[in-house]
């Protein structure tokens, strides 16, 4: 089994310049929609305008009304987002979670950025200081309460997602109770306040399969704005071999050497999840041996 090349392009990078020093600036941002080329993405929460595999860009004065909002620049090209509550289906909507394996590596995050931000916009309609209808502000990346003057950020919630291995370079795989039969994954689960991200890690994996970890390290991280994750990829050293699964959590756990995940995947007796995922990437950079568990 080999490394799809997509894997790592597809959640490693984000290639637009987000340009946050114009969001401040409605003139400037007003001239860039008004530019005659000025083409839009078109988002709704979960969804995104698609032509064939591509994202599909609106002429600006063409575009469908809703919240306007700049992406960034990548190259020469302006990248505006128009946010919809549905999107008309002479555009092409699609999910992002299924068009997001077709789409270059630029286009995806796009495309993540703009749903995270359509996600956002759709579930804080209000300050949630005093409670009163707020209104978008810096180029779709805030929300000002006109009563209390609070500013109100996009929220992103960290989760960490993670692959053990034990002294013998096996790896730790487990099911969630209502994916497919035979689908394994690596452990995951969300950060709580006032935990670092190693010790969410080490507290995930104790409470889905009283597995003891200790050393941690950062591997990579994927933005996942359905709603609104970022998934905090690691892998980590086991101390300990017993697992006991919680079955609630997780349904079952086991180890996996190198070759018997192999043999289980080509014989379709087991299935990995998707290519454009980075527990997918964390499994096979431990494949290909490149995780340097136990210090090796
Ligand atoms: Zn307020």
């Amino acid at each position: 089994m080999t490394a799809p090349g997509g894997v790592e392009r597809a959640f490693a990078r984000s290639a637009h310049d987000r340009l946050a020093e114009h969001r401040h600036d409605a003139e400037w941002f007003a001239a860039r929609w008004a530019a005659p080329d000025a083409a839009v993405v078109v988002v709704a929460p979960d969804e995104v305008a698609m032509d064939g595999d591509r994202l599909r860009r609106v002429p600006a004065g063409e575009a469908p009304p809703g919240e306007r909002v700049l992406l960034g620049q990548s190259g020469d090209q302006m990248q505006l987002a128009v946010i919809v509550a549905d999107i008309p289906p002479d555009l092409g909507p699609e999910r992002v979670r299924s068009a997001g394996s077709r789409l270059t590596a630029d286009e995806a995050g796009l495309a993540v950025h703009a749903v995270g931000l359509a996600n956002w916009h759709r579930t804080h309609p209000r300050c949630a200081r005093c409670g009163t209808p707020t209104v978008v502000a810096q180029a779709g990346h805030v929300r000002r309460c006109p009563a209390c003057e609070a500013l109100h950020f996009p929220r992103t919630d960290p989760a960490v997602i993670m692959l053990a291995t034990d002294a013998a370079d096996r790896a730790l795989l487990g099911r969630h109770p209502s994916w497919a039969p035979r689908r394994y994954s690596t452990l995951a689960g969300f950060v709580e306040p006032g935990e670092t991200l190693e010790d969410a890690v080490r507290r995930e994996i104790a409470e889905e399969t009283a597995v003891r970890v200790g050393t941690v390290r950062y591997a990579g991280s994927q933005p996942w704005p359905f709603p609104s994750s970022l998934m905090v990829g690691f892998f980590a050293d086991a101390e300990s071999d017993e697992i006991r699964v919680d079955g609630n959590e997780i349904a079952d756990a086991r180890w996996f050497s190198r070759e018997e995940l192999s043999e289980l995947v080509a014989a379709q007796a087991l299935f990995l999840p998707g290519i454009v995922s980075i527990s997918r990437w964390l499994i096979e950079t431990w494949l290909r041996g490149g995780h340097q568990g136990h210090d090796s």
